[in-house]
């Protein structure tokens, strides 16, 4: 037994384990979960492995994947050998954790200066790439290695908090790093006012010699410069040049650029010209390994199921979730104790817009929806097409679709074994019917209240 090598068997186990989760599309679960898992030492049928938090270790083994590395070892090795977890403890960060750093072999690295304007946060390894993001992701990864060649100029866009800046400034930091390009960063509105103070002070030249040096130029949030002739008429200028000259352009914009209003024609051509690529909401499973990276990064020790209720309720955007870790994270210090999950569910009531804690069922939208209008629930359900029922269906798929969960093909099925289509129709029509009716958005937040309250 003395001569097993431990580290190889959990290494192969483990790669097992990647290639398994990649073929069943469960990579991000794989990274979630196992991807931390290191090697620290092993006795006699014993390994001992760290975890980054608590969270991961209540999660491998409530999920059952320690049972599963566990019996792959045995499979590999013929041995029964067990895994023990330990917690690198990050939360307290004692002069341990400083020895570890001094013990490190110095790397010998040019010294880089920080960029006067990227924020050093914003990296591609900081960066969860998930179902929403990853054509995005990859096409920066793709431009940040090859600026100029890959894609020319790179538009990202998508609502506000999903990250676009954070891809933006990602691109600009791994080539500021690579390169010690003349990165340059600046927002829309930055842009706008450095141009007007140019023409105040007469020194235009000056500011247009600034752009046109850049090697890379990234500019934030273009929609502000809708209705700014003459800035966009100075940047079309600007992109003119550095397009002709094989620089990069990097782009972000909260909407299409088709659907830019009082914007030069010429420049939104010019936009569009290399690829566009869209940032959407996250989904849960990408919500949960945002906070989790995010928990990491900030060293928040947070239970597992904190960051499950989080993930579950504040579904808008990326910023609002790092807003409640935030609020959790300020809450424990204050208080010197670890939040429980009662304590969060409270701390943060205000922050859950539309509850998906998996306790409002169809069922309960149903009820309520059908008693506010005085019809049955096998109304609801059922085949009738007069008006007065018409509605109250119609609202209650879409408020399913919104506080549960459930597919529209799940919907469909609780409501008289329907198709998704027409879930999709209804929801669809209500979504119209909140443009068009003003009285049907207080209706629809009435019927959500009083679903919501409806257990209580
Ligand atoms: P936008 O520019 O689209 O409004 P930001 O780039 O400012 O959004 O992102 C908001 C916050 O969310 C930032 O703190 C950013 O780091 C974080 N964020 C967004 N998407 C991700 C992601 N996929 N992984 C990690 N953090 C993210
Ligand atoms: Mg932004």
């Amino acid at each position: 037994m003395g001569t097993f090598n431990y580290n190889i068997f959990l290494n192969e186990v483990l790669s097992q384990i990647k290639q398994e989760f990649e073929a069943n599309n469960k990579e991000t679960e794989y990274i979630l979960w196992f991807s931390n898992i290191k090697y620290v030492e092993s006795e006699e049928l014993k390994i001992i492995v760290s975890i980054p938090s608590n969270m991961v270790k209540d999660k491998l083994i409530t999920s059952g994947y320690l049972n599963l590395i566990e019996s792959k070892l045995l499979e590999i090795s013929g041995y029964k050998i067990k895994v023990d977890l330990t917690v690198k403890n990050i939360t307290n960060n004692s002069p341990k954790k400083e020895n570890i750093i001094n013990e490190l072999p110095v790397k010998p690295k040019v010294e880089v200066k920080k960029h006067p304007q990227l924020n050093e946060r914003y990296t591609f390894e900081n960066f969860v790439k998930g179902d929403n993001n990853s054509f995005a992701y990859n096409a920066s990864i793709a431009v940040s290695k090859n600026p100029g060649k890959a894609y020319n100029p790179m538009l990202i866009y998508g609502g506000v908090g999903l990250g676009k800046t954070h891809l933006m400034e990602s691109i600009g930091n791994a080539i500021y790093n690579e390169k010690q390009n003349n990165v340059i960063y600046v927002t829309a509105e930055t842009f706008t006012n450095e141009f007007i103070q140019s023409i105040n002070t007469n020194s235009v030249n000056k500011f247009k010699n600034k752009y046109r040096n850049a090697d890379i130029l990234l500019l934030d949030d273009i929609h502000f410069l809708m209705g700014k002739k003459e800035t966009q008429e100075e940047l079309f200028n600007t992109f003119e040049a550095l397009y002709n000259s094989n620089k990069q352009l990097v782009f972000t914009c909260d909407r299409p650029v088709t659907e830019l209003k009082d914007m030069n024609e010429r420049l939104i051509s010019r936009f569009g010209r290399g690829l566009s690529v869209d940032l959407q909401a996250p989904q849960y499973e990408t919500r949960l390994a945002i906070l989790q990276k995010k928990a990491e990064i900030e060293k928040i020790d947070v239970k597992l199921e904190v960051i499950e209720l989080i993930a579950k309720n504040v579904c808008s955007n990326v910023r609002d979730l790092e807003a409640a870790l935030t609020k959790i994270k300020a809450f424990a210090e204050l208080m010197e104790q670890e939040i429980t999950l009662e304590t969060a569910q409270h701390l943060l009531r205000d922050s859950f817009s539309d509850p998906k804690q998996g306790n409002i069922s169809i069922e309960i939208i149903q009820k309520v929806v059908a008693d506010k209008y005085g019809i049955s629930v096998s109304d609801l359900k059922g085949k009738k097409r007069n008006k007065n029922v018409v509605i109250p269906r119609q609202f209650a798929m879409f408020i399913a679709r919104e506080l549960t969960e459930y597919s529209t093909t799940d919907i469909g099925t609780e409501f008289g074994g329907r198709d998704h289509t027409t879930v999709m129709h209804s929801c669809q029509k209500v979504d119209e019917l909140l443009i068009s009716d003003p009285t049907v958005h207080t209706t629809i937040e009435m019927l959500k209240r009083a679903i919501k309250d409806y257990k209580k």
